[in-house]
């Protein structure tokens, strides 16, 4: 008789418990879960990544004579009946099993099909903790279930303590928590990004890459040009690379854009993060060494550790307070329906299609092409909440549920009515027009707020703040837009408002228009 040990897609993480507590005899359960791979329509090298990383881990754990079972993509379509409760109730009954154990699901949807499969199947769930995060994932559920707001700055702050990150016993270090201010620099017009690793795909990724091109030809993108690390040994050359050549200048300039520039300084290791490569508690004690020796800013390290220890602790945590109530939320009504650009790229606004363009070549955009480029737009727009929401879950190859839902719902959009924000983060032309060289690019011109050539996002952003100005105008964070708004001249904000309906209802920007 012998205990299953079911790793998850995004649990590829030797220092598991589930790993590290086992037993001779014991059987490693690994699936490729068709039904996974189209829950949303998965970007294809998403695909290619989870997948090879999946494989590539059960050989690491047959390389240390462990016992694998393993079922691929092409097992699903080979005959009926071939579905997650077949798999889990053929391995029971091959190896005798009475037990399965699993760590901690990440997904709220996860976590509860394990535990129904498991107990369809008749044997026992025992759930081991993820010990890759610093905090338990049920942390806020007292404060959601009070309906008291967590501010994550003050949650942030309690993880800093905790861990004793950039600490000075239990003050910060030089006094200051947050530097987010000096985090906002637009980009030098001469200034050198270093060229980032690439990491060339192996036969077994290759193998992946024609399985999943011929199983999900109708997903986004295209699986030539694969170039992620999909081994926990390559996702940290890709993370040595970026502690030595990217994060000293990360802090300054992460909120910057420019054409044709997909990556810049950040660190693209999200993936590596979600999956199980790469593990959090490492990155900081990593960022946090580079500060005390000297080789970065202590703006770039305290940013890179706010967005790891404070906005990735804190997002998970409000998942899990919220779910599963918080996936129906439409705080602002907002209804308009996702445009077809967003998959391709075909727009004439020059910021979306950028934002997009990367998307679709590397199933990645930074964090601010995130916020202030496709989630502005679908919020000034109002793009109805479950599409944008899917759409993000489908096309970041760093993206499940836990980790989209509040980033889009809440810091995108506003839809959580403010569990995550504690404003809407809506920004006109201008701010985009500091933040990059886009709009020089562009069909659109950026300093027309009515007629044919206006940037829509100047007309969508002053009709966003009428629209809701019984909703937003009493908060603090967003006086200053509405004594603006109050001092706009009432004809061209008359205008302005004609010409934001009049958009939505044509579609949002159709290459047509022009
Ligand atoms: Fe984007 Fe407007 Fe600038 Fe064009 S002009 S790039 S639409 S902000």
């Amino acid at each position: 008789m012998s205990t299953i040990r079911w790793i998850l897609i995004d649990q590829l993480t030797l220092s598991l418990p589930i790993i590290q507590e086992s037993k001779k005899g014991d059987v490693f359960l690994m699936v490729e879960d068709r039904e996974s791979c189209t829950i949303v329509p998965h970007h294809k090298k998403k695909l290619v990544f989870q997948l090879s990383a999946m494989r590539h881990f059960a050989e690491t754990l047959r390389a240390m004579s462990y016992e694998v079972a393993y079922f691929d993509i092409n097992y699903f379509s080979k005959g009926h009946n071939r579905d997650m409760q077949g798999v889990l109730r053929s391995v029971i009954k091959l190896y005798s099993s009475k037990e399965v154990f699993v760590t901690q699901p990440s997904d709220y949807h996860v976590d509860e099909a394990v535990s129904r499969l498991c107990q369809e199947a008749g044997v026992t769930c025992s759930v081991l903790p993820d010990t890759r995060y610093f905090s338990d994932r049920m942390v806020l559920q007292e404060s959601a279930a009070a309906n008291k707001r967590t501010l994550m700055e003050f949650f942030y702050r309690k993880m800093r303590k905790k861990t004793g990150l950039l600490m000075d016993g239990d003050q910060p270090i030089s006094g200051q928590w947050n530097y987010d201010k000096d985090n906002r620099k637009p980009l030098p017009k001469a200034i050198d990004i270093p060229e980032r690793l690439r990491f060339e795909p192996d036969s077994i990724t290759q193998q992946v890459m024609d399985e999943v091109a011929s199983s999900f030809p109708d997903h986004m993108g295209d699986v030539q040009d694969f170039h992620y690390a999909v081994t926990s040994s390559h996702a940290n050359q890709a993370w040595a690379q970026f502690l030595e050549e990217y994060l000293p200048q990360f802090g300054p300039y992460q909120d910057a854009m420019r054409v044709q520039e997909p990556f810049l300084f950040h660190a693209v290791v999200s993936m590596y993060l979600n999956n199980g490569l790469l593990c959090p508690k490492k990155m900081c004690s990593d960022v946090e060494t580079a500060y005390h020796a000297g080789r970065v800013s202590l703006a770039s390290a305290e940013g890179f550790i706010r967005q790891v220890l404070g906005w990735r602790e804190f997002i998970r945590a409000v998942y899990w307070a919220y779910m599963p109530e918080y996936k129906t939320r439409n705080f602002l009504d907002a209804s308009t329906p996702l445009p077809a650009w967003y998959w391709t790229g075909k727009t004439k606004m020059r910021c979306l299609s950028e934002a997009v363009q990367s998307t679709i070549d590397h199933a990645y955009s930074h964090h601010i092409h995130r916020l202030m480029i496709t989630g502005n737009f679908a919020l000034l727009a109002g793009l109805q909440p479950e599409s944008v929401c899917d759409w993000y879950w489908a096309v970041y190859a760093d993206a499940y549920e836990w980790v989209e839902l509040p980033n889009t719902l809440g810091m995108a959009l506003h839809g959580d009515g403010g569990v995550v924000g504690t404003k809407p983060y809506v920004a006109s032309g201008a701010y985009i027009h500091r933040m990059s060289d886009y709009c020089k690019n562009c069909f659109y011109d950026v300093k027309q707020k009515v007629g044919k050539q206006a940037c829509p996002f100047n007309f969508l952003y002053w009709d966003f703040l009428a629209r809701h100005q019984e909703t937003f105008a009493k908060n603090q964070r967003m006086s200053l837009a509405y004594r603006n708004l109050a001092r706009m001249d009432p004809k061209t904000l008359a205008q302005m408002r004609v010409q934001a309906e009049s958009f939505r209802q044509s579609g949002c920007d159709t290459m047509e228009d022009r």
